[in-house]
């Protein structure tokens, strides 16, 4: 085989349709975020605003956080030095552990090195311990639980998103008697739409299945303690197993998931994506436990509803202008472009000319024709924050004749 040709082709395609990544190099600042500067493939540097982190909350930059990253690292060095079986279980794992248990009101919880690994590792490992496992899988699934649960190699059926009927009808052909479990999140990043949380565990029950919820865009900023969404609903207890990251609105690193203590235990002692990987740093462990402890409290609270009103403001005046938002009432704000190369124009003339920051989202990420910007609007990106890119967007929007007040939800 010429593997030169072979890879000059496969990365030719992805050129070919628009779809090609190029990551932007930016440099986050200590108590400016959302300012960073962005360094030009030329070397140059620019001034920018990040319109498009997933820190939601603005936590990376924390001094609480800070403050316990610097106590861990300082008393225990770098890394943890071990799986978390041969030496790399420390007292920081613990209690961090112990403290997402707390947070979602479960007996346990098991952190591993990301959310990603999390749902791989655990929705496979499922099938191991529950033998003949049917797993139920919205359509719209993270790409960590479409790999996990097809990782697993047993049977699958994926319903139509949120479409609990069509989930009924599909449980309802299969042996009453199978073992089922139903997988799905409770926010859908890219819409920025709720699953039906209730619905599905009322389901789950009527059917004896169990349910796995990812929670990865919801914790820290739902719920009167961050737990998420199903605190929000009051459904948490009815969920097995809830599964979310460190990484988003907690704004460290990492991945969990939390549910009973048997649950735990078996995961624990079968995931090799648990099993035979370093575990994480300790001052991560730290800097998280922090994290998840302080947005707990009322503090928390307040960080929670300065994002919500930061992305209702926004999304308000986007509409105003007539600018095609699509709105589930989440903190997520994606404006639909409908094609990937004006999605990537208005994406570069925005980082360009306006200083703004936001990565164009198109196919496989989104499906084709729905490409989109998406905006994750924080309680640190304040009114003239807001003000810039209104304008930035009313401007570019008219420059490239785009339609308006088309798909607005
Ligand atoms: C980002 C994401 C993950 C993975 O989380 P990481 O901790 O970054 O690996 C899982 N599920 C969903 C829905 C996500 O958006």
């Amino acid at each position: 085989m010429n593997y030169e040709a072979a890879l000059d082709t496969a990365l030719q395609r992805l050129h070919d349709e628009g779809r090609y990544r190029t990551f932007i190099n930016i440099e986050r600042r200590k108590d400016q975020f959302p300012h960073a500067v962005w360094t030009k493939p030329d070397g140059s540097q620019k001034d920018i605003t990040v319109w498009c982190g997933n820190d939601y909350l603005g936590m990376g930059q924390h001094p609480v956080v800070l403050g316990a990253m610097h106590e861990a690292l300082d008393s225990t060095g770098a890394g943890s030095g071990g799986t978390r079986n041969i030496s790399g279980t420390t007292v920081y794992h613990k209690r961090l552990e112990a403290e997402l248990a707390d947070l979602h009101g479960k007996e346990a919880a098991l952190v591993f090195s990301s959310a990603y690994i999390a749902n791989d590792a655990t929705l496979s490992t499922l099938r191991t311990i529950f033998p003949g496992l049917i797993i139920y899988s919205d359509a719209l699934n993270h790409a960590s639980m479409i790999e996990g649960v097809r990782r697993g190699n047993g049977p699958k059926r994926i319903f139509r998103h949120n479409d609990v009927a069509h989930l009924r009808e599909l449980i309802a052909a299969d042996d009453p008697a199978a073992p089922k479990m139903i997988a799905f999140e409770s926010i859908y990043s890219m819409d920025g739409d709720f699953g039906p949380i209730r619905e599905i565990c009322d389901l789950a029950e009527e059917v004896g299945a169990l349910t796995y919820i990812d929670e990865v865009h919801a914790v820290g900023m739902y719920g009167a303690r961050g737990a998420g969404v199903a605190e929000r609903d009051g459904q948490m207890h009815r969920i097995d197993i809830i599964n979310a990251t460190l990484g988003k609105a907690f704004g460290v690193f990492g991945g969990y998931i939390a549910a009973s203590a048997k649950m735990v235990d078996a995961v624990r002692s079968y995931a090799p994506g648990f099993i035979f990987t370093t575990s994480l740093p300790p001052a991560v462990a730290a800097g998280a436990a922090a994290s998840v402890k302080f947005l707990k409290t009322a503090e928390g609270q307040m960080l929670r509803d300065k994002q919500q009103l930061h992305a209702r403001i926004l999304k308000s005046r986007l509409k105003g202008m007539g600018l095609p938002i699509i709105d589930h009432g989440s903190h997520i704000v994606p404006v639909h472009v409908g094609d990937p190369i004006h999605c990537k124009m208005l994406s570069d003339m925005l980082l360009e000319r306006f200083g703004v920051y936001v990565q164009p989202i198109n196919f496989p990420t989104v499906p084709r024709g729905t490409e989109r910007l998406r905006f994750t609007p924080s309680p640190v990106h304040d009114p003239k924050e807001i003000d810039g890119l209104v304008h930035a967007m009313d401007e570019l929007w008219r420059h490239c004749a785009l339609n308006r007040a088309e798909m607005s939800a």
